[in-house]
């Protein structure tokens, strides 16, 4: 595993690396982080805790691997219990659980595909039963997949790309919007996609596009409730997306070369959680409808 403190901290004690990754691919989407070499680095050894979300209960979707278990962990830490919905990566989800219970926080997996109307409802009707009330959503899972042309890409990868990434957004807003209270907020996960676009994801860039909107007009409509609505738009970040989304060798210069990142490094999660732990807390409070960059340096228009 790559020491953390090449990232951060202690930068006296090493020399800045370039990252490259080994050349690796996961069949099936979404990816195992319990596959990945080297593994995602979730947390920041050096953080402390100011209870910023005490006795706050978040939902994070796809909260068992990646950039989710990355926050969920974070927001463990901060004081609150935590709702993994998630489709099927069951070891992840374990994992991820029995961290944030070892945090001393509460936590509940809730299995299922988001891309399901009725599943939005049955996440908000099992976070309900545990813990009585809901403070924090965040719409994080997505699914990627790599196409060459327009021309490949299928009806049914269409569907699959859009009712995953931004139906789902609505369904569980929808379902979640009438247990928010003042102060509550609601953090969507978009992409730099949304703003570079990318040829061999036109259609998952598509869907980070109609996020980026979605959280703007989300914001407007919901701002004299008091609740309110903001976005992440990660750069590129070792997570099981990528093994699971693209060819092994594209993996060795992941956050290279390849996407010009200022940083020339892929980002780690808990480099990108922070800042929804920011948009989650009242630190953020004279803050709707933006959205925060952590990607490396890359410059977007907004
Ligand atoms: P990840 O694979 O760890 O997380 C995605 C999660 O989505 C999975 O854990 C999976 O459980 C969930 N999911 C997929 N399809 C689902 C379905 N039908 N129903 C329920 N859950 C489903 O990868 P990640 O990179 O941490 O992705 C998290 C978010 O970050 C995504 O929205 C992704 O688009 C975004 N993002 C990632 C990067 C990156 O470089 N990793 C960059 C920009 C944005
Ligand atoms: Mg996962």
């Amino acid at each position: 595993m790559y020491p953390v403190y090449k990232y951060i901290g202690k930068r006296e004690e090493c020399e800045e690396v370039n990252l490259t990754f080994p050349p690796q691919h996961q069949d099936q989407q979404p990816g195992f982080e319990y596959l990945m070499q080297p593994r995602p680095i979730s947390e920041n050894p050096y953080a402390t805790s100011s209870q910023k979300l005490k006795d706050k209960v978040a939902i994070i979707t796809g909260g068992d691997s990646g950039i989710g278990r990355a926050v969920a962990y974070l927001f463990a830490r901060e004081g609150a219990d935590i709702v993994i919905a998630y489709l099927d990566e069951h070891i992840d989800a374990k994992e991820t659980q029995q961290h944030i219970l070892e945090l001393g926080r509460d936590c509940i997996l809730v299995p299922g595909d988001l891309s399901k109307k009725e599943m939005a409802s049955e996440v908000v009707r099992r976070a309900l039963n545990r813990f009585g009330q809901i403070d924090i959503l965040v719409n994080n899972h997505a699914v990627q997949f790599i196409t060459d042309s327009i021309l490949n890409i299928s009806e049914e990868q269409l569907d699959r790309t859009f009712k995953t990434n931004i139906y789902s957004f609505f369904y569980m807003t929808q379902a979640a919007l009438p247990y928010l209270k003042r102060g509550s907020t609601i953090i969507n996960t978009t992409s730099v996609t949304a703003y570079e676009g990318n040829k061999h994801l036109i259609d998952y860039s598509a869907t980070k596009g109609a996020i980026l909107t979605f959280t703007r007009s989300l914001s407007q409509s919901l701002v004299e409730k008091g609740i309110r609505v903001n976005g992440v738009a990660p750069g590129p970040i070792w997570t099981p997306l990528q093994p699971a989304s693209w060819p092994a060798e594209a993996l060795e210069t992941f956050g290279t070369k390849t996407s010009k990142v200022p940083m020339n490094r892929a980002g780690q999660p808990f480099e990108v959680a922070p800042a929804f732990l920011f948009l989650a807390s009242d630190d953020s409070s004279y803050m709707t409808g933006q959205i925060l960059h952590p990607n490396g340096g890359t410059i977007t228009s907004t």
